[in-house]
């Protein structure tokens, strides 16, 4: 069943089992970790009202996720923590199991007459909704709720850059952009005896699961979840918009949403923040529209990327002639090099870029125009463009706690010529994109934001 609030271009069947008779309907919550404006969610409660059954929400937590650690766990657990205690209002049994997906979902499916599913876009999460679709013996629908529009709906390839993607998001945006309320369940599950795990200690958690400890939580900056994502978009729309478009690439302010940790998640849908944006108060049309391009155009953008590219992840995945132009000035004498150890540690000669990687290693956040002058010293100081490739995606992966993510992999990439076109040629990068920290003297405060990135390391916990 679908309706207008649930566009039919989300849902997708992904096996083609038999209905069956079951004990109830099952909401594999994977990528969408949220229990409001999630359309899988709804989409799986309208079913199992409509079969005259329970809802039960099933979560598979993997210790060894690809390249999570400590601190991505932590926060993803407070943000479970909030949706479990959101759906038991609801009426929905929320059961967490340690296991890779096709160890743990086939399990409970096993009583269910249906299996609907968010959706992933990263090679892994393709491969288990396809493993766990094959291996149970029930319909299995995915829908996707982490976009505003769907990505084969706005295009069937991969885009060359923001200018081609935007009019093919932007002509749709009022068909999805669709208010989605919560439909009331008709049959309590909570009586449901399942077995479930006590997620309620993080530290417990952590140390059970062995995560690794390559980064370590940062409470004190950052708290996961639904209530969190919200209260910061509050402060957004009712303070920060009207300074948006103005302070874009002033790194030294705090006017940006910090929305991308909580879209990471799922523990915020993009359609829900584009919608309260776009009704703002505050802000004129030029913040609102600035907002808008970097949520939608720049972030779906990342996403269609992923989902054409199946070399994401690689040096391979960059333009032809963004590898040519950076492999023709690989003999080119660097000036600095530094290892990724001495990366990570913020020891180069740069103190604004010290300011930055101590901001994402102290912190797990770096303000996107610090992110950009970041990625591209790196290339600067590192002996090939394909290895400072691997350490930019690797550091980004470790520290940002929004890491890992399809925009990860698509601005990883626009440091290296992806999505952008050839410039001026120059030592080092030839025709891709080079900046100076001249620059950012000239451009922002940035003995301010350096100043800011000091004091937030002094930041404790409360
Ligand atoms: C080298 C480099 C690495 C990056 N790594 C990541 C990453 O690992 N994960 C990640 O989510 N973003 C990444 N970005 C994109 C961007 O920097 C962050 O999304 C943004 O800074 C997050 O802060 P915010 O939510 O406060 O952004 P805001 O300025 O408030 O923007 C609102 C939303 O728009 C989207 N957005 C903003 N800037 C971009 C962008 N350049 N590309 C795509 N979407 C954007 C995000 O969803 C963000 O939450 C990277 C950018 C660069 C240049």
């Amino acid at each position: 069943m679908s309706s207008s609030d649930i566009q039919t271009s989300r849902i997708r069947r992904l096996n083609d089992a038999e209905p069956r008779a079951g004990r109830y309907v099952l909401y594999w919550m994977q990528a969408s970790q949220r229990a409001v404006f999630n359309h899988a969610l709804e989409h799986a409660v309208r079913e199992a009202n409509a079969m005259g059954l329970p809802l039960v929400c099933a979560f598979a937590l993997v210790g060894d996720y690809p390249d999570s650690n400590r601190r991505h766990k932590a926060f993803m657990l407070e943000g479970l923590r909030d949706a479990a205690a959101a759906l038991e209002r609801r009426g929905v049994r929320m059961v967490i199991r340690r296991g890779a997906p096709v160890e743990v979902i086939p399990q409970i499916a096993q009583d269910a007459s249906l299996v609907v599913t968010d959706r992933g876009y990263l090679r892994h999460q393709v491969v288990w909704r396809h493993a766990v679709a094959t291996a149970i013996d029930c319909p299995m629908v995915q829908v996707e709720t982490d976009v505003v529009v769907p990505v084969e709906t706005a295009s069937n390839k991969a885009e060359y850059a923001a200018r081609t993607i935007r009019p093919k998001l932007m002509k749709r945006l009022d068909e999805y952009l669709v208010e989605l309320k919560a439909t009331p369940v008709k049959h309590d599950a909570l009586g449901i005896d399942i077995e479930s795990m006590d997620i309620g200690d993080t530290a417990a958690v952590l140390e059970k699961l062995g995560v690794s400890d390559a980064a370590e939580p940062v409470p004190q900056h950052f708290r996961g979840g639904t209530a969190e994502a919200m209260k910061k978009l509050r402060e957004l729309v009712e303070d920060k918009l009207d300074r948006y478009a103005a302070n874009r690439n002033q790194p030294q302010t705090d006017d940006v949403s910090y929305m991308s940790m909580y879209l990471h998640y799922g523990q915020i849908s993009p359609v829900a923040v584009a919608m309260e944006v776009r009704n703002a108060k505050r802000g004129t049309a030029e913040d609102r529209e600035v907002f808008i391009e970097e949520l939608v155009v720049r972030r779906e953008l990342g996403f269609n990327f992923v989902r054409f590219t199946p070399e994401y992840d690689r040096f391979a995945c960059l333009p032809r002639w963004a590898q040519a132009t950076l492999k023709q000035q690989t003999p080119d004498e660097r000036e600095h090099v530094y290892t990724a150890t001495q990366l990570a540690d913020a020891e180069t000669h740069d103190r604004y870029w010290n300011a930055a990687m101590n901001e994402m290693r102290h912190t797990g956040y770096m303000h996107n125009y610090m992110r950009m002058y970041w990625g591209k010293k790196i290339l600067e100081w590192t002996n090939t463009p394909q290895h400072a490739y691997r350490v930019t995606l690797e550091l980004n992966n470790r520290y940002f706690i929004d890491g890992r993510d399809p925009v990860s992999y698509a601005n990883v990439g626009w440091v290296y010529g992806l999505h952008d076109r050839p410039w001026t040629r120059r030592p080092i990068f030839g025709t891709v994109r080079y900046m100076a920290a001249s620059g950012l003297e000239r451009k922002c405060d940035i003995d301010g934001y350096v100043e800011k990135v000091a004091k937030l390391m002094t930041k404790k916990a409360t």
